[in-house]
């Protein structure tokens, strides 16, 4: 079976669902397929993440990509009520919290001078601050936090729920299967051929956005290119707490990176509970999915410190997901320089979640070819590496 489209997204997670949103929504008369291949999207990425939102970067413009974001997920909801799948995402602006002891202190500082130069929305705290603001947080050994007041975390699953409704409500067909060729012609993309439950599917498509998140470099094989995209395994843990916390809290991060949020009640009665985690430098590349829930170890002994008064039940879930992760920790954004007609969109290492609304807008843009577009992307340039040439944030986690 053959057929075609004017653009295929291969990847419908956060990011591929908002560009076909944008998409249509920009090009109503235009065919946009999302090619799929897990309706149930067990190890995607967006289904994974910890629902963090923050603006709080060191780069213009990826401090423009995540206001824009937050600008978007503060109306999610009320977007999505009329759609198939209602969400309850529930962004909740409780800010994100950098603590840092005395040896910490100084790149922190460095931080967040490179984070209000950039124009995102930061503020310095003191400890005693830090202490009125955050009952129950022990801040004995803390000299410096940054909070980020438009800041906070929604449910992720809700959020990669919602983005498929709107962009299937805007037009954009999602067809399931995977995609194992991205076919050339003239030197130029001319479509992909997909593995479907029903046999091979073969659509033509003179654009193809490869937003396969951590499976990208494969996606960029199957059309012959190189995508430098790595597959980094993290965990996390759904922990259920005693009784209440003293206050809602922010998005909060420990000095030796130990990370919680709240993942507040979701009817009257039901036990409050945290997600918690932490990154680990030295974690192999690869697709790995096995959860190691001896990692909870340590983080509880932070918590434990740190916030004594989260008082840990039972551990109600234990997962691991992947990281998609580029040389410098920043998103590829672009045409594929070696292959005109192939978009990507991927390598947002940990940070896709809150980038997805304002990646979409902008791919449609680069691939609609708005003048002036929202956001010079250039910077991201797909073969920046290859040139030698990095993008530097300087306020990364
Ligand atoms: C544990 C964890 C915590 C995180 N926390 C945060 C956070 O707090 N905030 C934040 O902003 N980000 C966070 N992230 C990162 C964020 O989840 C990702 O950056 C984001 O989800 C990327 O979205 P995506 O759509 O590119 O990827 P995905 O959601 O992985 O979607 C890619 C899709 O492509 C599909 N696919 C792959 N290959 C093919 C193929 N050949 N054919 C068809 N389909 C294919 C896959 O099935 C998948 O559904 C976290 C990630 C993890 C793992």
């Amino acid at each position: 079976m053959s057929d075609a489209a004017a653009v295929v997204v291969v990847g419908g997670g956060v990011i591929g669902s908002s560009i076909a949103l944008h998409l249509r929504e920009r090009f109503g008369g235009a065919r946009v397929v999302v090619a799929e291949r897990d309706p149930a999207y067990a190890r995607s990425s967006s289904r994974l993440a910890t629902g963090g939102i923050r603006q709080q970067y060191g780069s213009p413009l990826n401090v423009a990509l995540a206001r824009h974001s937050v600008g978007f997920y503060k109306r999610i909801d009320e977007l999505t009520a009329a759609t198939a799948r209602p969400t309850r995402a529930w962004f909740r602006q409780r800010g994100y919290l950098f603590l840092a002891d005395a040896e910490g202190a100084p790149g922190l500082e460095r931080r967040l001078q490179a984070q209000r130069a950039s124009g995102a929305a930061c503020e310095r705290w003191t400890p005693d601050r830090i202490r009125s603001s955050v009952p129950g947080l022990n801040v004995d050994d803390v000299v410096l936090g940054v909070f980020g007041p438009e800041d906070g975390y929604l449910d992720p699953r809700e959020v990669l729920a919602g983005l498929r409704a709107l962009a299937a409500r805007a037009g954009a067909e999602y067809g399931h299967g995977a995609v194992v060729e991205v076919e050339r012609s003239g030197g130029r993309v001319s479509g992909v051929r997909l593995e479907t439950a029903a046999g091979e599917r073969r659509i033509e498509a003179p654009v193809v956005v490869n937003a396969a998140g951590a499976w990208a470099a494969s996606v960029g094989r199957a059309a012959g290119v190189e995508v430098p995209v790595t597959p980094v395994r993290q965990h996390l843990f759904r922990l259920e707490l005693e009784e209440g916390l003293p206050s809602p809290i922010p998005m909060i991060f420990d000095p030796d990176g130990t990370h919680w949020r709240l993942d507040d009640a979701r009817s009257p009665g039901a036990p409050d509970r945290l997600v918690i985690g932490r990154s680990r430098v030295a974690e192999p590349p690869g697709e790995n999915f096995v959860c190691d829930e001896s990692r909870l170890e340590d983080q509880l002994r932070t918590l434990r410190s740190r916030y004594p008064v989260a008082r840990v039940r039972s551990l109600a879930e234990a997962w691991a997901g992947l990281y998609e992760m580029t040389q410098d920790h920043n998103a590829l954004l672009g045409e594929h320089p070696s292959l005109p007609g192939l978009v990507v969109a991927a390598g947002f290492s940990g940070h896709g979640l809150m980038l997805a609304p304002a990646v979409g807008l902008a791919v449609a843009e680069l691939v609609g070819g708005a003048a002036p577009p929202s956001f010079d992307i250039t910077p991201l340039a797909v073969d920046r590496f290859e040139r030698g040439e990095l993008f530097l944030d300087g306020a990364l986690i």
